[in-house]
């Protein structure tokens, strides 16, 4: 059994210490507009490999899955590129991203069936020209409900999944939204394990943890080191509460990071927030690094009492089982 990687299928058993759910790129649409940025493909590339070797290096990491929405910059070709120069398995996604913040206006006069015909093409022939193949499904919803139209693409991605046996990796916004995915992902007839619920750390509520993952899906606490959205404190007090009730082989853990960014942010940033950004890209520490993970969670789980053994096992076992499509 293989995943498909951007650099090729990679033997289940060689995919090893995994993140699932990292950024390299991102650009949202309109970005390409701003004349006022330039963006430069080989210093992004030199710095991606750069942070990439350093995971690969220093904290074994051996597999990076970047989520990114087709309509957020995905660029196969430069992933593959620095999947190559870093020596990381990477793997990316078909799909699109949610309506508050994407869902072109092309595919959304598509049926659930036209989406899902292009969901298995660039699974199983393609992303465009590039031969780059996607090796899960990206699902996204807003919130405080699922949309009729993101739920025609969360459709689309069940279609796409029954017809190729890829896993779903998801996006819920604002820690809410898993409980109404696995229902729809339950209706539409896909396997629970099949489903990486993300972001559900953007929730505090432990009973929130509880049910989904006594629904048999992987939970997603995957923006570890995004403070903006809950505090790491809460998030590894949680993580642990999963372990203790018996729910350690169904956690994802990541960060949700990206090493490079088109133009400004989809939203407007404080004086403030600008002023500490451009402080941290002065020194050299923004974006804020991949390895923050190993170098500052890690430790927090340590110290709530889990073992290297359990920690690790999460990172280096629950992926591969993932894909394999074990059941729980
Ligand atoms: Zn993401």
């Amino acid at each position: 059994m293989s995943v498909q990687t951007v650099t090729g299928a990679v033997a289940l058993s060689d995919i090893g210490r995994t993140l699932m759910h990292e950024h390299l790129f991102i650009a949202f649409a309109g970005a390409e507009y701003d004349s006022g940025f330039h963006f430069d493909r080989a210093a992004f590339v030199a710095e991606a490999v750069k942070r990439l070797t350093e995971l690969r290096v220093v904290h074994g990491v051996r597999t990076f899955v970047d989520p990114c929405p087709i309509e957020l910059g995905r660029d196969a070709g430069l992933m593959k590129e620095i999947a190559e120069k870093s020596e990381m398995n990477v793997v990316c996604t078909t799909g699109f991203y949610f309506e508050a913040m994407g869902l072109p206006i092309y595919w959304r006069a598509r049926t659930a069936e036209e989406i899902a015909e292009l969901y298995i093409r660039e699974i199983e022939k393609g992303i465009g020209t590039t031969g780059v193949r996607a090796g899960a499904i990206k699902v996204a919803t807003g919130e405080p409900v699922i949309t009729s139209l993101e739920m025609k693409f969360l459709e689309a991605a069940s279609m796409a999944q029954k017809a190729t046996g890829v896993p779903i990796i998801t996006h819920t916004q604002d820690g809410v939204g898993a409980p109404d995915q696995i229902a729809a992902f339950g209706a539409n007839g896909v396997a629970p394990h099949k489903c990486l619920i993300g972001h559900c750390c953007g929730n505090a509520d432990p009973a929130y943890h509880k049910r989904v993952v006594d629904s048999g899906v992987y939970i997603g606490f995957d923006r570890i080191g995004l403070h903006r959205f809950m505090p790491d404190e809460t998030r590894a007090d949680n993580l642990v509460k999963l372990v203790r009730g018996g729910h350690r082989k169904q956690i994802m853990m990541s960060q949700d990071r990206h090493c490079g960014w088109l133009g400004k942010f989809a939203r407007q940033v404080s004086p403030a927030e600008q002023a500490k950004i451009d402080a941290m890209r002065a020194e050299g520490t923004w974006p804020p690094p991949y390895s923050y993970l190993f170098t500052d969670f890690v430790p927090m789980l340590r110290e709530r009492g889990l073992t290297d053994a359990e920690i690790f096992s999460i990172l280096d076992e629950n992926p591969r089982r993932f894909f394999a499509g074990e059941a729980l």
